[in-house]
Parts: C-alpha cells; structure tokens; sequence
C-alpha cells in the first residue's frame, strides 16, 4: 500500500469530505462510541438505497459472509460452491464455518461464476451458494436462483464490489438469502474497515445480529440507555459489530453512490474505448441487460508480461493492483484444501493476465491520460524485446 503515498497517480483515493468529518465529530462527541444510533442510521440509508429491509452493520465484509453462513446453518461437512476468482476472504468464510469451499470455473467474458460450473459441482453435500458480483457487474442470479431452488440450496451474495449494481431489473440481495458488503479501505463506501449484511429474510437478519455480539441477547445500549436488564447468552457468538465512529461515515457516502457511479462510469468508459484500440490488452465485458458499479478497472495482458506491465505502471507513477489471483492456488488452498493447477482453467488463465487500474470518481482526465500513456509505453517496450 506504501505505494500509494508517492504515486502520481494513486490506486485509489477516498472522498471522505466535510460531510463525513461532521458527522464523524457528531459521533465522537456523543456518549455512545460503539453500536448505536449511528449504527441504525448506517442501516436505514443502506436499505433505503437498496430496498433491502433488513440490514445489520458490521465491522467487515469478512465478518457477514461468515455470519450469514453461520445463521444459515451451514457447518462441518457441508459444502458452499463459491469463485476462485475473488479476494480470500470470500472462500475463507465458508473454512471459518467448518465448511469446505467448493470452487466452480467462471466466465471469459466478465470473470463471474459459471452458472453451468456451479450445477456440476453440486453434491448431496452442498448446502449454499456464494457468488461474487465481481469487479461490479452481477452474476446471473435468476441462472443461480433457478439452480438453488432445484436443488434446495441458499444463497449468499458476495457483493464487495457491487452496491450498485443492477441486472435485468435486480439488484444485489434481490434473489438470494441475503447480501454482504464491504466498506473496507478501497470500496465505493469506505469507513476504513466495515460491512453490512442486507436480507429480505428477517429471521436470517436477526440470528446475524444475535451473532454479532457474542450471541448476547441485549446491546451495550439496551443495557446504558434502557432500565438494567439482565442479559443472557442463548448461543455463541462472535465479535462483528460496527461501532458508531465508523458508522457515521456511511449515510452521506449512501448520497453520493449514484452521483459517484456516474463520475467512474464516465472514467471506465473512456478506459474501454482506448483498451479496445491498444494491441495485446484486453479487459472484461459489461454483459447486455447490466450497470456495472463499476468498481474496478482490469484489463488483461500476455501472461509473461503481466508483471513486468505491473513494474513498467509503478515505474510511471500509477498505482496498480491485481484482483486477482485465482484464489484456489493460493498456498493454503492447495497445501491443505487440495486444489491444483488446472482445476478451473478459465479462472487461472484470468488470474495470470489480470491488473487493475485506478478508478475512483475523482480521477482526473490528465491522470487517466498519464495512466493509459504509460500502459501503451510499457507495451510497446516489451514488443520491441525491452
Ligand atoms: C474486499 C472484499 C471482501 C472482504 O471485505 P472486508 O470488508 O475487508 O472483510 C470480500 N470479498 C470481496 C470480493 C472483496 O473485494
């Protein structure tokens, strides 16, 4: 991350502004720092935006995933059928239950689970499902929906990068179980670190708040600003909640999500029109029927250059990133999980030509120009033998 405090152009830049330092202040200067009223607040303007009744925030993406497994009742000796390609923590959720991660190939066009691979991987074992609407563009949830439906299946939907994001007149968490975002450091809400979980289901809703807080059935609020109460522990649980600090840098960024979506589809926009014009550079498509969130920009290059591509952009000042490598050849997944190499050929061959360029709404015209300048450079250095 050092790498974006020098770069001419940064990875990624927040616009945390006036806004989110009143609020943030407010927060601080109330005589509740950990979860409370700002909490809710941070609960009303994610479901008000996605029309997700039930919303319960917590302190990571990670922290939901797991939750939502758990109040669903997936454990030890079941299987969650999820993408390798996606960050760790998506697989990971499904280990931190006692339950083994099954990975289904994806598509060469966006890099999103294959709806035909995951109907495949499904075993009498196979308790859930746990897309990635990667990048910002939706899996095909009505494919995944009918999958589950027939087999008795939940759904879960990995939606880190995809508050946004709409398909075929859905958006995420309108056809599975429930939804987890992120609003980690990079993400379009950012808090540092945080996340939320968003259901039609109020029972699945309400278990994850139970688990979120030790499975203790009061809040630290109930128990301050209410008449004592004595609490009790029905089940464990874990430790997830958002506190109010961090909460209160939602409700004003839950404003700006359109707003923002139209500043990075106009920056992606323009990305794609010079990719499709620069040789050996390819990038994944928006399928018909989808608004992307456009969270990311990638593109994909020649496996044997990609990282001197990664070098040749730090070299020039721009901050780049990979998103990623196929999670399955990860050490842990092949030392303990036993996958290999070419297991899911399609993520492997995305995850050895991947790279991502800055995107962020306040990326400005002559910073993307310097971006798509030196990519074309660095290019043209390695055709000619540099
Ligand atoms: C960022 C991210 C996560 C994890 O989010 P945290 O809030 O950091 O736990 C999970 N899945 C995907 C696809 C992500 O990009």
């Amino acid at each position: 991350m050092s790498q974006d405090c020098t770069m001419r152009v940064p990875f990624y830049r927040h616009d945390l502004g006036p806004e989110e330092l009143a609020a943030i202040t407010e927060a601080c200067s109330g005589a509740i720092l950990t979860t409370g009223d700002w909490a809710c607040r941070a609960e009303e303007a994610i479901s008000g935006f996605t029309g997700l009744p039930h919303c319960v925030a917590l302190d990571s993406c990670t922290a939901a995933l797991h939750l939502a497994l758990l109040a669903l009742g997936v454990g030890p000796g079941d299987e969650v059928i999820t993408t390798p390609m996606t960050f760790a923590a998506t697989a990971n959720a499904v280990v931190m239950v006692g339950a083994r991660p099954i990975f289904a190939d994806v598509s060469p066009l966006d890099g999103n689970i294959d709806p035909a691979s995951v109907e495949r991987a499904i075993t009498p074992r196979t308790k859930a499902l746990l897309p990635v609407h990667l990048y910002g563009v939706l899996c095909d949830m009505h494919a995944l929906r009918d999958i589950a439906d027939r087999h008795g299946l939940a759904i879960v939907e990995d939606a880190a990068h995809c508050i946004e994001g709409q398909r075929d007149g859905y958006g995420p968490g309108d056809l599975g179980d429930c939804v987890c975002f992120s609003f980690y450091a990079t993400k379009n809400i950012c808090t540092g670190e945080g996340g939320m979980l968003a259901s039609n289901r109020k029972d699945l809703a309400s278990r994850v708040r139970l688990l979120s807080c030790h499975g203790v059935d009061r809040t630290a609020y109930d128990r301050y600003c209410k008449d004592y109460v004595h609490w009790d522990m029905p089940v464990l649980g874990w430790k997830y909640n958002l506190d109010n600090i961090r909460a209160s840098l939602v409700p004003s960024q839950v404003k700006r999500l359109r707003s923002n979506l139209a500043l990075r589809e106009s920056v992606a926009t323009c990305y794609e029109q010079r990719l499709a014009g620069l040789e050996g550079v390819d990038f994944p498509r928006v399928p018909h029927g989808c608004t992307s969130a456009r969270h990311m920009q990638t593109c994909w290059v020649a496996p044997q250059w990609r990282d001197k591509v990664l070098k040749g952009l730090q070299d020039g000042g721009v901050g780049v990133a990979v998103n990623y490598r196929a999670v399955h050849l990860l050490e842990y997944y092949r030392k303990v999980q036993g996958w290999k190499a070419g297991d899911f050929p399609v993520a492997e061959a995305i995850g050895a030509a991947t790279l991502t360029l800055p995107l962020y709404p306040s990326l400005r015209e002559e910073e993307q120009a310097h971006v798509l300048t030196t990519l074309a450079a660095v290019l043209d250095g390695l055709r000619a033998g540099g």
